[in-house]
């Protein structure tokens, strides 16, 4: 195997892994919004009606009503406190998986059509756990736990398939595995 094409299903191995362990909540992921973010959001909504009051009080002559300039002002405020905590999430995200959380927050927020951010979410690293042995934290791209050497990725001996740490038998090949393999 060349080396691009290791690095490829390395890659790809990563991704497999990330969905088969991150079960991400929408609720706690929630909760990775910078709290001042969500003051900004609350105060552009303010804000927006408070300019939505003025501009009625202050244009004598105008056709809309009130309550129609205080809806399109909501509106917007929405949009874009949304779009904000959006990209907030992106950035702190960004920073837990050891990424480059400026970078990746100017991709997505500069690429159009959100694409920039679509592309952070494939591309996205795992999110380091403990190691189950000493709870250090450790990675889905390393093998073993560099504290402890407790193997992450145990590997069936004969046929070198990734097994399950619990598992009696290979999967793949029946070959029985010691314990603690
Ligand atoms: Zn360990
Ligand atoms: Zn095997």
């Amino acid at each position: 195997m060349t080396e691009e094409k290791q690095k490829i299903t390395e890659g790809v191995r990563v991704i497999r892994w990330r969905m088969a362990h991150e079960e991400l909540r929408f609720r706690d992921e929630l909760r990775n919004i910078p709290r001042w973010l969500i003051s900004v959001a609350v105060a552009l909504f303010v804000i927006g009606q408070v300019v939505a009051q003025i501009v009625y009080r202050y244009t004598p002559h105008r056709q809309e009503r009130l309550i129609e300039i205080m809806g399109v002002a909501a509106g917007m405020a929405l949009f874009l406190g949304l779009l904000l905590l959006f990209f907030g999430y992106i950035y702190r995200d960004a920073k837990r998986r050891g990424m480059n959380a400026p970078l990746w927050t100017l991709l997505a927020i500069f690429v159009p059509y959100l694409i920039g951010a679509i592309i952070y979410f494939l591309m996205r690293e795992p999110l380091p756990y403990n190691c189950p042995q000493c709870g250090a934290t450790v990675t889905a791209r390393f093998n073993f736990c560099p504290s402890c050497k407790y193997n992450l990725r145990p590997a069936c001996p004969q046929c070198k398939h990734e097994v399950g740490a619990q598992d009696k038998y290979c999967a793949y090949c029946a070959y029985e595995l010691p314990s603690g393999a």
